[in-house]
């Protein structure tokens, strides 16, 4: 492993992560939205999570900016990244495979919406998100750089802190005693452990 290796590695998990999003992006977008918890401070976390995940790791990547935060490159610990990496984009296919066109990128919920229990959704209630921790810890091994390499766990960190709470009242105000029942035999990132 080299340091292009891992940056090569860390660009081909923004592609596969695209590809897999793209058709359910579609599939989603023909569903009525019947109810949201989207307004302008959603907008403004899904831009800091884009930012850390995306943008300021992209700009590294094709620049090499910002060159005053570069860390020692290890191979182990890159090798380690593109482990998570490929577990990342595992388990964000599951997630889009189970979620269907019920998925959206913000707090909605769509014409005959349908509380997913089942696939990836069995023993966790948020996996999608574990897919993008993976991501974010992904991009700190992969990148030397402590900039870039970090930006993606504070930025998707924020993201998920404020939102969370948000989301499960959403559900449990759709689906009441079935989303109820679900949270208790779940978990919310890790089977049986968070
Ligand atoms: N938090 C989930 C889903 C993220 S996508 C995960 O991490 O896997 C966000 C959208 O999914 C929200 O608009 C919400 O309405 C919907 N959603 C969340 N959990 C769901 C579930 N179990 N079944 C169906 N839709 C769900």
């Amino acid at each position: 492993m080299t340091p292009l290796i891992a940056k090569v590695t860390f660009v081909a998990l923004m592609v596969g992560w695209y590809v897999i999003r793209r058709p359910y992006e579609r599939k989603a977008s023909r569903a009525r939205v019947v109810r949201s918890a989207r307004d302008l401070r959603e907008t403004i976390l899904l831009l800091v999570s884009l930012t850390g995940l995306g943008i300021v790791p992209a700009v590294y990547v094709a620049t090499g900016f910002p060159r005053a935060a570069e860390r020692g490159f290890e191979p182990a610990v890159a090798w380690l990244g593109l482990l998570v990496a490929v577990a990342s984009l595992v388990v964000f296919r599951l997630t889009h495979k189970a979620l269907g066109r019920n998925w959206s990128v913000s707090l909605d919920v769509r014409e005959d919406h349908k509380l997913v229990e089942t696939g990836i959704y069995r023993h966790v209630r948020h996996p999608m998100y574990t897919a993008f921790w993976l991501w974010a810890l992904a991009q700190a091994l992969l990148l030397p750089n402590w900039v870039a390499g970090l930006s993606g766990l504070i930025g998707f960190g924020i993201l998920y802190g404020f939102r969370i709470g948000r989301e499960e009242r959403l559900m449990l105000d759709t689906f009441g005693d079935q989303y109820r029942s679900y949270a208790a035999r779940t978990a919310r990132l890790i089977p049986w452990l968070h």
